[in-house]
């Protein structure tokens, strides 16, 4: 018995020590192999950014050295574990040795009788090897351990918009949209990138956000479909502040076009439709006729039931804006947001968009962000932002008499007569 008691604790010994050596190499085996799909899939995402450099000597060694450090990684940790078979059968074949040593004394002194040695023998064996199974499974426990913690950390992170416990809902009354003196600060960041901001947007209104690249924009636009919470102020939709609306209240009241537009595999039609599932043909054409895509559209062989590849890229970056501009806006919403939409349009699309939206979108409370001042020069009203500050509020012409920094951006685009 004295034996099975050593084979057992041999064996225990044996895989704690295991876990040891192993246990650090495994935690970085997850982060190597993070690093290698990391240089693969930038490689292959950045293709032709590497050509256009001829930096592909220089990617190769990168990805050769991540290859090399999971490699070598992966063979210490594999090394380490082919020992452990040959351990393990030489301690179950000692432990029959010694049994049969130890049985052979007692039998030739004839106080044992083989076929007892021979039954022990076989408990003994049965023993163990449960005992084998059970550090086998140890040895799968590092991987798993690294893997758990993986997703306990994603599963455990905490939300940031947080859903209110009683929602109120919005109504119908006046559906203008208010910033209240918001600031804003992304988490990591060390100082305000919004501070002070106020302004009232109302419906049957176009209201522009103009300024340097960096001044706050798109911040700015996405704090409305609460794509980040405030840090400080409030926005207030239909007079209601809008973190006491459910998420999908306000973001179904929301028609929101990205700045950077982004499909989906599919067809046309399915794209559209992902802003009103509902949707039917006509509310379909006329949203794409208002975002002056009909006719790039009935040019394509197969119409609206064309298809489109993986994140829109067999149609150009133009017509790819102009389905995501007619996606939000067969939503129908009381708030279309347009972060940045018009620059991949020439001027004489950009000039069609703005006359058709302005009929297609008469009620609802219109936020463009735009590079450009033409775009914008006929908005009720023009916010110009520069470094997370509102510096000039007014129409265009009251911004070029009272904006140094309006003025400076539209004396850099517009010729004198047009700033006449
Ligand atoms: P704009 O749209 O006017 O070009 P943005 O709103 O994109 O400007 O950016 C405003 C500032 O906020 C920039 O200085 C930028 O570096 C910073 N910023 C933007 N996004 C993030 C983010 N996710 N985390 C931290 N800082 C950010």
């Amino acid at each position: 018995s004295w034996i099975i008691a050593l084979a057992v604790i041999v064996l225990l010994g044996l895989v704690v020590v295991l876990l040891n050596v192993a246990m650090p190499k495994f935690k970085s085996l997850q982060r190597l192999t993070d690093r290698l799909n990391l240089v693969s899939r930038e490689n292959l995402s950045g293709m032709l950014v590497v050509r256009a450099f001829t930096n592909e000597k220089f990617e190769e060694a990168r990805f050769d050295k991540a290859n090399e450090d999971l490699t070598r990684t992966n063979r210490f940790t594999q090394r380490v574990m082919s020992l452990t078979m040959p351990i393990m059968m030489l301690i179950m074949n000692l432990v029959t040795l010694l049994i049969m040593w130890v049985g052979g004394h007692a039998i030739a002194e004839s106080t044992m009788q083989v076929g007892d040695m021979m039954a022990y023998i076989q408990y003994t064996m049965q023993i163990i090897m449960s005992f084998l199974m059970i550090s086998m499974i140890f040895i799968m426990v590092p991987r798993a351990m690294v893997s758990a913690d993986r997703v306990q950390e994603v599963l455990t992170t905490e939300l940031s918009i947080k859903e209110p416990e009683n929602p109120v809902t919005l109504g119908n009354e006046s559906g203008e949209l208010r910033f209240d003196d918001v600031s804003f600060r992304y988490g990591n960041a060390e100082e305000d990138t919004l501070s002070h901001i106020s302004f009232t947007a109302k419906p049957g209104q176009t209201t522009a956000f103009i300024g340097a690249t960096g001044a706050g924009k798109s911040t700015l636009i996405n704090l409305i479909p609460r794509f980040y919470d405030v840090t400080g102020g409030a926005v207030y939709l239909n007079g209601k502040d809008i973190r006491t609306l459910s998420q999908k209240e306000l973001r179904d009241n929301i028609g929101y076009v990205p700045q950077k537009a982004m499909l989906f595999s599919g067809t046309i039609d399915s794209n559209i439709k992902y802003g009103k599932e509902d949707a039917d043909v006509n509310e379909v054409l006329a949203a794409l006729d208002c975002a002056q895509a009909t006719e790039f559209v009935s040019e394509l062989p197969n119409g609206v039931e064309s298809s489109i590849a993986q994140g829109g890229s067999n149609v150009s970056g133009g017509q790819k804006q102009r389905l995501a501009i007619a996606r939000a806006l067969v939503k129908k919403a009381p708030v279309y947001i347009f972060d940045d939409s018009f620059s991949a349009l020439d001027f004489k699309t950009d000039a069609k968009l703005r006359r058709a939206l302005t009929k297609y979108t008469e009620n609802a409370v219109v936020l463009i962000v735009a590079q450009r001042v033409s775009t914008i020069m006929n908005a009720e009203q023009i916010i110009v932002l520069d470094e997370g500050k509102i510096v000039g509020k007014g129409t265009h012409k009251e911004l070029l008499k009272t904006c140094p920094e309006y003025r400076e951006i539209a004396e850099s685009q517009l010729s004198k007569e047009e700033l006449a």
